[in-house]
């Protein structure tokens, strides 16, 4: 299983030299599993970038894309990419894509509503390609099962239905919680995170704040750095990789707290420790 980062900011997408090495993309990430369709982890500002380059061996063969994505929550750093995704430019592409159901309507309704005039010049129904969307029932965990890939989703705690996932394939698995309200104490870890997290070989997880940040914005649906090293060791995770990085964060501020964070995971039982960056892969092989 292979994982690579196309956007790694929280937020709100950033643009300029003090952003260059973890990059300025809103969240999305590519899980590439040997002999199935792409699967893609939310779609933020980062699904362009991933949309050229899926195009590429695309266009080579004259195959239209087909590919599921897995969609955390609809807060528009999570879905602006999505009407510049150019592989849904191609008649007969497909893009299945699974999310938290909705109040306010299906899956469908809510986010045609922001895929249209005036927020958009077209509406999401003229995309050539196919988007389908398949709405996931906040409350108990579901199972998918995409080819040999496995995925469950369960809600985890933040602003509004959101979900976090764990990835399951080659005998590997990682969890992807980008964005996870931490409890005031900071200790406690909700039930359903750690059964996404439980010894995974890779957790990508929310680690937008400092401790300082957090005193002032405590309920604006994230966590800290070192709650985010907190929940890897609990869980008994093999890596952390802290995403989601505050827009407010340059290049030097998240070196110091990537430091801070291998040192509170020193005496854990964490393997390894990263900042996320815009276009790194992380092959977590296979068994
Ligand atoms: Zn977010
Ligand atoms: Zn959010």
């Amino acid at each position: 299983m292979k994982i690579t980062y196309y956007g790694t900011r929280g937020s709100c997408p950033c643009s300029s030299d003090q952003y260059r090495r973890y990059g300025g993309n809103t969240s999305c990430v590519l899980v590439e599993v040997d002999g199935e369709p792409p699967l893609i982890l939310d779609l933020g500002t980062g699904l362009r970038a991933l949309g050229d380059a899926l195009d590429r061996p695309l266009r080579a063969t004259g195959v239209p894309l087909e590919a599921t994505a897995l969609l955390t929550h609809l807060h528009y750093d999570h879905i602006l990419g999505l009407p510049f995704f150019s592989p849904l430019r191609v008649p007969g592409a497909v893009l299945d894509v699974y999310g938290p159901a909705q109040e306010q309507g299906s899956l469908h309704d809510v986010l045609a509503g922001a895929v249209q005039p005036p927020f958009f010049p077209i509406h999401m129904g003229e995309f050539r390609g196919e988007l389908r969307f398949h709405d996931i029932a906040i409350g108990d965990p579901a199972e998918l099962r995409f080819g040999s890939i496995a995925v469950t989703a369960r809600p985890i705690p933040h602003r509004g239905h959101t979900l976090g996932f764990r990835v399951e394939a080659d005998g590997r698995s990682m969890a992807y919680l980008p964005d996870h309200q931490a409890p005031a104490d900071r200790r406690t870890v909700d039930e359903g995170v750690l059964a996404l997290c439980d010894g995974v070989d890779l957790v990508v997880h929310d680690a937008q704040y400092t401790d300082d940040e957090f005193v002032t914005m405590s309920d604006w649906g994230h966590s800290t750095v070192a709650y985010a090293v907190h929940v890897a060791v609990e869980a008994g995770a093999k890596r952390l990789a802290l995403f989601h990085h505050d827009p407010s964060h340059s290049d030097r501020e998240i070196d110091r707290l990537l430091v801070r964070a291998r040192r509170l995971a020193a005496p854990g039982r964490l393997g390894s420790v990263t900042a996320a960056s815009e276009r790194a892969t992380v092959d977590l092989g296979r068994t």
